[in-house]
């Protein structure tokens, strides 16, 4: 890397966020931290500001940006503190940033990731919601915006580090991807005791630390779904090109599978820095924490298929892929209105999938042509999904 970036996290008081800023503080040479964002989380947010000295940093309420102001200027920083979500707009398309970390969850995170790939960032994309519910509109905004798109989640990295290194070479050849996934923690849970499963022992994943939305997702595989039809636009496959494959090690994080039949896979310690570290330095590498892998003392590699049984929100992604564009959009509120009312112990564990095979149901799919009309169907399945949590709850 020859010029120093510098980097803009949105969602910096995350699990991705933290991460990043682990990884970017490591190589003091290469990055700078120019901007900060986050939503609730004050405390965590002053403690950045303290450590990274950012220009400018946003929350996404007026309440916790004045909590946060009166504390920067009690510690006597200088740091700007701005408010909502058109300041996280403006943090994510600044010309004086070059990279930005997308680490926002949910949808929440759709518009500062156009913001940023209109104005031709390096956009890390963690947040995988954006491109599910953005779709086209998104890939349109990174191609008109002349903006980088790089993998953060950890599969499709692995997907994209088996790939030539440009996107040019990649048409013919790929004949199937398979993305892996560790099966979350009830995959051995017996099948009758899924509706009684409470959101903290679905948010006790058996390899990774994440935020809790992402937990639950892992637990149900709405989180693979969401990456099903990820890959189908970063990578340009049809539904029919994606498959899935439990392995419980996460040693192996997806694999392509070439038009000649030979399979390339990317492996490592399951480690989220790992593809930061690459999303940060792509072409190049550089050092990311992550431990080594040792293969003298891997056991063994496990794989299965996902059981439609167990997992019955994994099979809605290509349902919804080969649907009207804007179903994944509808999909995704539907989910991120359950996940939260589950969290909130309203509904059940079961009740997640209910709700979101009810609201594919409910809401007329059309595929909307505009910004404006896409917010309007995510608003509208956000309503039919409440609607049924209501009609649910416990
Ligand atoms: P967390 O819940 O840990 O962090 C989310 C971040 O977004 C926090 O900084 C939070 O602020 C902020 N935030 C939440 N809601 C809003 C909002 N409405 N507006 C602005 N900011 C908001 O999530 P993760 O880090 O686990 O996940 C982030 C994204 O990365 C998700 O899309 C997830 O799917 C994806 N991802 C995560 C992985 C992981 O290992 N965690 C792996 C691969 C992908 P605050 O905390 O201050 O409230």
């Amino acid at each position: 890397m020859i010029k120093k970036q510098r980097v803009a996290i949105l969602g910096s008081t995350g699990s991705i966020g933290t991460n990043t800023l682990d990884v970017v503080a490591r190589h003091p040479e290469h990055f700078e931290v120019v901007a900060l964002t986050a939503a609730t989380q004050v405390d965590a947010m002053l403690a950045q500001v303290a450590r990274f000295k950012p220009r400018v940093v946003a929350m996404a309420s007026e309440a916790h940006a004045c909590a946060l102001a009166e504390k920067i200027r009690q510690n006597g920083l200088d740091t700007v503190v701005t408010a909502g979500a058109e300041a996280i707009e403006r943090i994510a398309s600044d010309d004086g940033t070059d990279t930005v970390m997308a680490a926002i969850v949910g949808a929440a995170g759709l518009a500062p990731c156009l913001a940023a790939a209109r104005t031709g960032k390096r956009l890390l994309l963690a947040n995988k919601e954006a491109l599910v519910v953005g779709g086209q509109l998104f890939i349109n905004a990174v191609r008109e915006g002349g903006a980088t798109l790089l993998p953060i989640d950890s599969e499709h990295s692995a997907i994209f580090q088996c790939l030539p290194e440009d996107p040019a070479g990649w048409a013919g050849r790929i004949s199937r991807i398979h993305l892996t996934s560790s099966g979350g923690p009830f995959r051995q849970t017996p099948l009758s005791d899924l509706p009684r499963m409470t959101p903290d022992q679905a948010c006790t994943h058996p390899n990774f630390a994440m935020g809790r939305k992402i937990s639950v997702d892992s637990a149900t595989m709405m989180n693979k779904a969401l990456e099903v039809i990820e890959a189908r636009w970063l990578f340009d496959l049809t539904p029919e090109q994606i498959e899935v494959v439990i392995h419980p090690q996460q040693i192996i994080h997806s694999m392509v599978e070439f038009t000649d039949a030979s399979v390339l896979a990317q492996l490592g310690t399951p480690d989220m820095r790992v593809p930061i570290a690459y999303g940060l330095s792509w072409p190049a590498r550089i050092e990311s924490g992550a431990a080594r892998l040792d293969f003298s003392t891997l056991a063994g590699l496990h794989f299965e298929p996902p059981s439609r049984e167990r997992f019955p929100g994994l099979f809605l992604a290509w349902d919804a892929l080969r649907a009207p564009e804007g179903t994944t959009a509808v999909l995704n509120a539907a989910n991120e209105v359950a996940v939260a009312a589950f969290l909130e112990q309203r509904i059940g564990f079961s009740d997640i999938h209910a709700i979101n095979a009810a609201t594919l149901a409910a809401v007329p799919l059309v595929a909307p042509g505009s910004l404006p009309e896409l917010l309007a169907l995510d608003a509208t399945a956000r309503r039919a999904a409440e609607e049924e949590v209501r009609r649910r709850a416990k």
